[in-house]
């Protein structure tokens, strides 16, 4: 097992997905870059797949700090969409992980 790949302080979170209309799955990568500080438009970041992650940076804050990285256990789907549940999810988590963490 590698469990380094799954330190929680470096993942974020896994890729999810939904499936469109016609049954095609589509992922969903959060709305707010890393930092909260900028809404995720066209052109405004940067997705990338690499070692079965995605990374995913805002163009604005162009810091490594500031890129999401979520784990895609699945085939990445051919399109994406953004989405705000997804990035307040994420959020909720790593507050729980912050409240959570004392002593791991
Ligand atoms: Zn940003």
């Amino acid at each position: 097992m590698d469990r380094q790949l799954l330190e929680p302080s470096r993942m974020d979170g896994e890729l999810t997905h939904r499936y469109d209309s016609a049954g095609r799955p589509v992922a969903l990568l959060p709305a707010r870059c890393k930092l909260g500080r900028h809404t995720l438009g066209h052109s405004r970041f940067r997705a990338v797949v690499r070692d079965g992650e995605v990374h995913i940076s805002c163009l604005a804050c162009a810091t490594d700090n500031a890129s999401w990285r979520l784990a895609v256990t699945t085939p990445a789907p051919d399109s994406a969409e953004l989405s705000d549940e997804r990035y307040f999810e994420l959020r909720a988590q790593r507050a729980l992980t912050a409240v959570g963490g004392d002593g791991a």
